[in-house]
């Protein structure tokens, strides 16, 4: 059986933890999509850990963390955390690489530096991991594929034509030093030494894994509105956040997903540019931004303090329908406790008219949030694991939200930690 983990708004609703706590019970861990740009924040027995390119199961020893074709792999840094989960006591996870992902290359790097140099203020707020330049690179059917790294004629021939192509734009748009065939062929032998070892088929390695039976966990990066084609476009990541993509990232039959478990967090956040129609300012967002998450609403990769804004129905229950959400897990519920009352945004209104429906880019920069406000519950909810025990206006709270979304809340994460869950 196959499930999705993956994210309904912005990204950072807390599915690293999600993922963690599911892992419990499965057999395999495949991250599908994206790279290193976002982070994942896990904290479990072992303490508190950011990953960004390892699948968030990595610290049971029961299970192999897979990186799908559809992920951009950046090779030093799923060493550098290996390295680092190793040294602070995890056991070497089993890690398999598919020999059909394509890596992220130190170039791909630069040219998003470069890239955000040139368009100044214009720029689309990238994290500057070399995501956009990799996927570009992908389609234009010149990027490097792990396999290739096993055929040195090959790799010899194409480091020396790709660093043609990309040297004129590095001369004539950027200005900057020019990329050398043989320091490029360096790095690929370096890199084919380093991932060597878990070079796998890893289709045919699923394909197997289901036939005997296993449980598998596609682990998604960001959500909904990041998507390339569903999402906030341009605002937008470079690879399909969507669960369906899981099926073409991993390559599995899409059929064999039986359940997509689309984390939603009980507020908004938001990393970069782009609309965010029920963002907050001032003290009221501060306020949210440092209770929020644990320890704080914060970039996992950059550090950058995230937009803060209230729970966004609209943007959710888009996000869910777009995911195919069969359940929905609702996260850091805890940190609402402090709130007198809680605003939900309800409708958007655009040129004077409410609409429930998530408009395309255009509108949405129009839009303006149409909020209802909600009874808070002032207590501490933590630790509490049953439905019933938690205070009757965060389970109005709860089910509101339910209402407005239109899809089933499965789960509620009131803490951080794996066993931080209420199953209802
Ligand atoms: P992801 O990228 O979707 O996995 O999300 P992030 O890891 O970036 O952000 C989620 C943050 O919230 C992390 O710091 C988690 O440890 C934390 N978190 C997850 N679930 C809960 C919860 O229910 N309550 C609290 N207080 N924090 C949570």
């Amino acid at each position: 059986m196959v499930k999705a983990v993956v994210g309904a708004n912005w990204g950072d609703e807390g599915k690293g933890k999600i993922t963690d706590m599911l892992a419990r019970e499965a057999d395999i861990i495949v991250r599908f999509q994206g790279g290193a740009n976002a982070g994942h924040t896990i904290v479990n027995d072992y303490g508190k850990f950011a990953l960004h390119t390892l699948p968030s199961g990595c610290f049971y020893g029961h299970t192999t963390s897979v990186i799908g074709n559809g992920v951009a792999l950046n090779i030093p840094v799923l060493f550098e955390e290996i390295q680092n989960i190793v040294d602070r006591g995890v056991p070497m996870p089993k890690i398999l690489v598919s020999n059909r992902a394509q890596m992220v290359m130190p170039y791909h790097i630069l040219f998003d530096q470069y890239e955000e140099e040139r368009l100044g203020g214009k720029s689309f707020g990238s994290t500057k991991s070399g995501i956009a330049p990799f996927y570009s690179d992908k389609y234009a059917k010149i990027g490097f594929q792990v396999s290739e790294l096993f055929d040195e004629d090959l790799l010899r021939e194409k480091a020396v034509r790709i660093c043609e192509t990309k040297n004129v734009l590095l001369e004539h748009l950027y200005h900057k030093p020019l990329l050398d065939p043989e320091e490029l062929l360096e790095t690929l032998h370096q890199y084919r030494e380093m991932v060597e070892p878990y070079v796998c088929d890893v289709s045919s390695y699923l394909w197997n894994a289901l036939r005997d039976g296993k449980d598998i966990l596609l682990e998604g990066q960001l959500g909904t509105l990041k998507d390339p084609d569903h999402g906030i476009y341009p605002m937008v990541t470079s690879s399909s956040t969507l669960a369906a993509y899981g099926a073409i990232g991993a390559g599995i039959p899409p059929y064999e997903i039986r359940k997509v478990i689309v984390v939603c967090k009980a507020y908004s956040s938001a990393v970069g540019a782009g609309a965010f129609v029920s963002e907050i300012f001032g003290d009221e967002a501060d306020e949210l931004r440092r209770r929020g998450g644990d320890g704080g609403e914060y970039g996992a990769t950059t550090g950058r303090p995230r937009r803060m804004g209230w729970f966004d129905c609209v943007a959710s229950k888009y996000g869910c329908r777009l995911q195919g959400a069969t359940d929905v897990a609702f996260t850091v519920l805890d940190v609402l406790g402090y709130l007198d009352e809680i605003p939900v945004c309800v409708g958007y209104e655009i040129d004077g008219e409410v609409t429930t429906e998530f408009p395309v880019t255009a509108k949405l920069e129009k839009a303006k949030p149409v909020y209802r406000t909600l009874p808070g519950w002032k207590e501490d909810i933590r630790g509490i694991r049953n439905y019933g025990e938690l205070p009757e206006n965060c389970r109005n709270y709860v089910e509101f939200v339910e209402k407005q979304i239109g899809f089933p809340i499965t789960m509620v994460s009131n803490g951080p930690g794996r066993d931080d869950i209420i199953y209802r």
